[in-house]
């Protein structure tokens, strides 16, 4: 089972992992801290929110890349096997038959390494976050 480190977000193999912990101070850091296998597919996730969220800020809350204007509006994360998507319950709600494909949780959307990155609906689904929760 893999472990998160709490502390800088990193995804390991072995539980309780020596690592050299930083936090990370911004997306560039946790990109960069993540396993070289999945950071292509974070530098697309990133391309795309950036893209679809041009007026908000970049930065790490939760310990987890944060698209924010005045308020949380989206967040990922990288897991072994999956990107995880925090767009908040409501989103999730709203959109649950586009997301029907893709195993959700509370405020959660996994979406697998191994298949394609839905950038289409991402982009919407950042606008309705953007329209709905901005401050
Ligand atoms: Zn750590």
């Amino acid at each position: 089972m893999a472990w998160k480190c709490p502390k800088c977000g990193r995804t390991f193999s072995r539980q309780q992992q020596d690592h050299y912990c930083v936090k990370p101070q911004n997306i560039d850091e946790y990109i960069a801290a993540q396993d070289e296998s999945v950071q292509p597919r974070l530098r697309e996730v990133r391309a795309v929110l950036r893209d679809a969220l041009p007026e908000a800020e970049e930065r790490i809350s939760w310990s987890m890349p944060t698209y924010w204007k005045g308020k949380n509006l989206i967040h990922f994360a990288a897991f072994q096997k999956h990107l995880g998507i925090y767009p908040g319950d409501e989103a999730i709600v709203a959109f649950a038959d586009e997301l029907s494909g893709y195993e959700t949780s509370k405020g959660a959307i996994r979406l697998p390494y191994d298949r394609e990155l839905p950038a289409e609906l991402l982009t919407r689904l950042a606008g309705w976050c953007y329209e709905q929760y901005r401050k």
